[in-house]
């Protein structure tokens, strides 16, 4: 049991049945007897790894441990995939918490026996969700329709991250309280988007500022009204529709986290501005007389002591169901391998590994497939529902995402830039097994394989044109600026960025004032908001709030790119407008969003590619801007399998 996924709604009501029986009638005290429990913790615990070797010898059975990994052979450099090999031999379950995402998945991997995941890195703690479920459940009743604001560092915090999934299955609604740099990762709220249909709607959240300083609130619900909330700063009268749909909710629960420290890079991580916490001005405030507080610990300063003695504190409880909740889960599984139902850790996608060995990598950092490659083959799922139609690989380890830049065909050694028109294209080769997938040309090249063959591009934009329509939006900007030190410059990496930077000097030069320039990657290792240029190396976030941003990308089309890029710009707080600025619109839109500045309209048919050249980016070559034709192959052994006809 990797993920809370692994676990169906149905499963988890019977799981939460079982607790309800626990500690433990005569029956109970035997349902584990003869069965032995190793416990393999790479990581502090106090909690999980008591609780569940609690819940082990309450059910009858005995523990197996090692105090410390540090004295085990890990400290030799055994690989995880031996030691779960090793330890798998010696019990009837493995329990494992390890600090890299996707540890336990790569040790499941290798263990004949069940595996259960005490919290791997940033990833996930479903353990721990199933413990706050079952009390909220036990406080609140029907997880349905409930709200339940999640604060502090929901980036790192595993435990939010299995949380939200569950509450999203069980219809709750969710509104994130994130200390700013900390904001929910861009995977989790696609995933929510993608799989349950939730739509995030920034909001003021001035009732919630009360207690909680600091940080804007995002609202996640299942329902979908809310399009116009990504537009709530040209939007007035949805802006005030969607700050009465929160200053208006009842608040079920507030779950509070500590700032997860041991997971933020050593040079320190993005974070300006105070950190939320809940205090006594909570106890004070009427509206949430009936809100619990909730709290996985160990806590640190973001929940102050005088919540202890009131009854809405039910943190304690929530430690203390630890106990019954794992001698049900232990129970359950035991239970469902004995009569061969035990599909939990099986994950039933087709998954796409790469052919080559040249594959790019995860995006993440901390994934195990980087951290330790020898015990895990990559795998990915793919979703074509990317924005702006890009190819999405998603690691089966860690969940996050990347955008595919060069597809391959593994029989003819060719390959071309991924582009949305080549979706079928793709299918076919993935389910032949014949598609290679590359993140830049050079690696492609060292593998072997040639480009498809490419005939004539248009160029309709030259370098001076380029030059003035940077100028000209530069011009319009700063007409309708009325504060010039509040403008924030975003590119949309990469291209964008380029052009932010040099919308931003033409301001600079203009306005004699300095213009801070940002940008944001939609696809990339997490930090999806940062400065540029980036600050001693650090890549710290911008503050938006309050400032009048421009977005800038090379090209719109659907404007899907778009919607995602707002999405992480009000995760981090509200700002006070947002305009777009495009140095191509193609037409072709699918979202409700029109570019405020425009370098050139380039009506194009669906067929046709437009691409924007860059200085920085191609070497040796000039600013330019081509349009060329996309003929998707039938047969991946028929070059040129794009044809560029004019
Ligand atoms: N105990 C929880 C975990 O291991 C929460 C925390 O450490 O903040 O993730």
């Amino acid at each position: 049991m990797i993920s809370i996924e692994d676990l169906s709604n149905r499963e988890i009501e019977e799981l939460f049945r079982l607790a309800d029986g626990m500690p433990a009638g005569e029956r109970e005290a035997k349902a584990c007897a003869g069965k032995i429990m190793a416990t393999l913790f790479y990581e502090p615990s106090t909690r999980t790894r008591l609780s569940f070797e609690s819940a082990m010898q309450r059910l009858g059975g005995s523990v197996i441990s090692c105090p410390d990994m540090r004295s085990s052979s890990t400290a030799k450099g055994e690989s995880i995939a031996d030691t779960a090999r090793v330890v798998a031999s010696y019990a009837d379950v493995l329990v494992v918490r390890h600090c890299w995402d996707g540890a336990v998945q790569a040790m499941a991997e290798y263990a004949e026996v069940p595996v259960i995941n005490a919290g791997d890195g940033s990833h996930e703690h479903p353990t721990q969700t199933l413990c706050d479920l079952y009390t909220l459940r036990k406080e609140k009743g029907d997880l349905k329709g409930l709200t339940v604001v999640i604060c502090g560092d929901l980036k790192h915090g595993r435990t939010i991250h299995s949380l939200v999934y569950a509450l999203a299955r069980f219809g709750a609604h969710v509104v994130t309280l994130a200390a700013n740099g900390m904001e929910l990762p861009q995977y989790v709220i696609e995933k929510l988007e993608r799989e349950y249909h939730y739509n995030l709607a920034p909001v003021a959240s001035d009732d919630l500022h009360a207690v909680v300083q600091e940080t804007d609130a995002i609202y996640l619900t299942p329902t979908q009204p809310h399009q116009l909330a990504l537009f709530t700063s040209v939007d007035a009268e949805a802006q005030s529709r969607l700050s009465k749909m929160v200053s208006g909710i009842k608040v079920d629960a507030f779950y509070v986290t500590r700032k997860q420290k041991e997971r933020m890079k050593p040079e320190g991580e993005a974070g300006n501005g105070g950190y939320p916490r809940i205090g006594e001005e909570f106890l004070k405030e009427k509206r949430f007389k009936d809100t619990v507080v909730m709290h996985p610990l160990p806590r640190v300063d973001e929940l102050s002591q005088e919540l202890d003695r009131d009854r809405r504190g039910i943190y304690f409880k929530q430690a203390a169901y630890g106990v019954p909740v794992r001698m049900a889960l232990l129970k359950f599984l035991f239970e469902a391998s004995a009569t061969g139902k035990a599909g939990a850790a099986e994950k039933r996608i087709p998954l796409y590994e790469s052919p080559e060995p040249a594959a790019p990598p995860c995006a993440n950092a901390n994934c195990v497939t980087r951290t330790e490659p020898v015990s895990t083959r990559p795998r990915f799922e793919v979703l074509f529902t990317g924005p702006g139609g890009g190819l999405i690989l998603k690691c089966f380890y860690c969940d996050h995402q990347l955008k595919v830049q060069y597809m391959g065909h593994t029989r003819s050694r060719k390959y071309c830039p991924y582009d949305i028109a080549l979706g079928e294209t793709v299918r076919d080769w993935l389910g032949r097994g014949e598609l290679a997938v590359f993140d830049s040309i050079k690696h492609a090249e060292e593998r072997g394989y040639e480009p498809y063959k490419s005939g004539p591009q248009r160029s309709i934009m030259d370098e001076a044109e380029i030059r003035d329509a940077v100028r000209r939006m530069s011009e319009e900007i700063l007409k309708e600026s009325e504060e010039p030190d509040r403008l924030l410059i975003l590119g949309i990496r990469t291209k964008g960025s380029y052009l932010a930077k040099r919308i931003a000097e033409e301001l600079e030069r203009k306005s004699q004032k300095r213009i801070e320039v940002g940008e944001i990657e939609i696809y990339g290792s997490g930090d999806d908001l940062r400065r540029l240029p980036s600050v001693d190396g650090e890549a710290s976030a911008p503050s938006v709030k309050e400032r009048a941003v421009i977005l800038v990308d090379d090209v719109i089309h659907t404007g899907m790119t778009v919607k995602n890029a707002l999405s992480i710009i009000f995760k981090s707080g509200r700002p006070s407008s947002v305009r777009l600025a495009v140095l191509v619109d193609r037409g072709h839109r699918e979202m409700p969003v029109k570019p405020n500045y425009v370098g050139k309209h380039i009506p194009s048919s669906e067929k046709e590619r437009v691409r924007v050249k860059l200085r920085e980016v191609e070497q040796d070559e000039r600013d330019k801007v081509v349009i060329y034709s996309i003929v998707s192959p039938e047969d991946g052994d028929q070059p040129p399998a794009i044809r560029t006809e004019l």
